[in-house]
């Protein structure tokens, strides 16, 4: 199973069939147990002689869960998340066979924070596709979903004081996020909005007056890249507007944590705005860092009102705010400041994306399973390890499935198990993708060894039309080379012709 599980007992000759049950409950409400229901088919009966009886028992972990395979199904846990992580356990298991060995389980997570992040700004995701992606996640016990949901090229959100900052059709609604938010909560995830503030807010300021330094005319952003826009940090109405916008983002979302971005800020405009120059001489700021540190701590104390802690990227941390009491997010060292040096030289808590690693958008031979997995952090501190998939070049959903396996497998495992054994990790890939294939699910044949490869192309050429049979022949064998094209394409002149195409793509799309 992936990811492995802490402490397995198996009992001798003992099988146990799983079908509908009677459940025995003390305190656990329906949405510990309502997704098993869903994925399995299995019901609750109350006249059936198979028992699972869920136990609480508040001296475990956050998280723990221990599960008794016997002539019943004995799950202990401390609150609703640990028995949703145990039958996603037993689910897995089930998966595999109606027929389960019996055994004794005991398990908990490595990692507190077991994250992924989706950009639905560069490209727009249906909720649907989301839920999709929040399944999968929670298959493999991941828990906290990062929703990137502003950037130069769409704000998604449909706020009802600021109506005009969505376009048209690509956009969710607060009726859509509280449904997301409710569907992950009942998989043990919890999602972090991110709002990306004061860079990467060409869509925001194009599309409301009087956030931005100058008074050039913008459009939202179409093309990938850093955009030159920022908002202003020396204008009354920002603060107006991410006040407003933290009390809406505050009533659908109840994690209490809020992502606010802060990477890659262009600063040129703040060195000719008279505005943002007297809110530097007026604090004594002697860099634009420094006055981004000024308006992350103004942030933060706007989100504290809704009872929110923020979470930024490293190159945005400053001593400026000597209070800060988030969670600092690391992707690059290249965007380390020195600041973010003595911040993770102490104590404080790192969510680490290092993107060599973790950034899913590289082809996977360039940041792949091993990558993900065989990864040794240099920090301390790290509540866990997020991949994230930033969504210029990725354009629907085969995409961000090809993108996500089976990297995402490691993911699952090294935010999990305490002991990791590539090896071992390798052949359970192997099972699972097979286990997946017989149910229906998604897979990337890529990863399938020789063997079972040959195998499943001997069992399903029949299926397959002629042309099918070629691609998904052409896909297997050369998964290697069109990694390689796509990485040429990444860094070199091609990538010119891909994004004419999708300026094209785009125009067309809004037209
Ligand atoms: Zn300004």
């Amino acid at each position: 199973m992936i990811p492995a599980i802490l402490q397995v007992k198996e009992k001798k000759n003992k099988y146990l069939t799983l079908k509908n049950f009677n459940l025995i409950n003390s305190n656990f409400t329906i949405d510990s147990y309502s997704v098993f229901l869903e994925r399995s088919g299995l019901q609750i009966d109350p006249n059936s002689k198979l028992k699972i009886e869920l136990i609480e028992d508040h001296n475990l972990r956050d998280e723990e869960y221990h599960i008794d395979i016997d002539d019943n199904i004995t799950i202990t846990s401390k609150d609703n998340r640990g028995v949703i992580l145990a039958f996603t356990t037993i689910y897995n298991l089930f998966l595999e066979s109606s027929t389960i060995k019996c055994r004794e389980i005991v398990d908990y997570p490595f990692k507190r924070h077991r994250g992924f992040m989706l950009d639905c700004a560069r490209h727009f995701f249906s909720k649907e596709i989301v839920m999709s992606i929040i399944e999968e996640m929670s298959l493999l016990k991941l828990n906290k979903f990062h929703w990137h949901l502003s950037d130069d090229q769409g704000f998604r959100i449909k706020l009802d004081k600021y109506l005009n900052l969505v376009d048209d059709n690509n956009f969710y609604s607060k009726d859509d996020i509280k449904e997301v938010v409710d569907f992950a909560l009942r998989r043990g995830i919890d999602i972090i909005p991110e709002i990306d503030i004061p860079g990467h807010t060409t869509a925001i300021l194009a599309n409301l007056e009087g956030l931005s330094c100058v008074d050039t005319k913008l459009s939202v952003g179409v093309l990938p890249g850093i955009y030159g826009n920022a908002l202003c940090i020396g204008n009354e109405f920002t603060y107006l507007f991410l006040d407003n916008l933290f009390k809406e983002l505050a009533s659908v979302f109840i994690y209490p944590y809020i992502h606010i971005g802060g990477d890659e800020v262009i600063t040129s405009n703040w060195e000719s705005c008279e505005k943002c120059r007297k809110v530097s001489k007026e604090n004594n700021l002697k860099s634009n860092h420094e006055l981004q540190g000024y308006f992350n701590k103004k942030v933060r104390l706007i989100a504290a009102q809704y009872g929110k802690k923020i979470i930024i990227w490293n190159d945005s941390y400053s001593l400026q705010d000597s209070s800060f009491d988030g969670i600092v997010q690391y992707w690059q060292s290249s965007h380390n400041n020195k600041d973010f040096k003595k911040y993770k030289s102490g104590n404080k808590e790192i969510i680490n994306s290092d993107y060599f690693h973790f950034y899913y958008d590289f082809p996977s031979f360039f940041g792949g399973l091993k990558r993900t997995y065989k990864y040794k952090s240099n920090y301390k501190n790290i509540v866990g390890f997020e991949a994230c998939l930033w969504t210029e070049r990725v354009l629907n959903h085969e995409m961000i499935l090809e993108k996500l396996f089976p990297r995402i497998y490691a993911l699952g495992e090294k935010n999990w198990s305490f002991k990791l054994n590539y090896h071992k990790f390798i052949k359970e890939i192997q099972k699972v993708s097979l286990v997946r294939l017989e149910k229906g699910f998604d897979i990337n044949l890529k990863y399938l060894d020789k063997k079972n490869k040959k195998e499943y192309l001997r069992n399903h050429f029949k299926e397959l039309s002629k042309m099918e049979y070629v691609k998904t022949t052409f896909e297997t064998k050369f998964g290697f080379l069109n990694s390689l094209k796509f990485f040429i394409y990444y860094i070199g002149f091609k990538g010119l012709i891909i994004i004419n195409k999708l300026k094209k793509e785009e125009k067309n799309g809004k037209n």
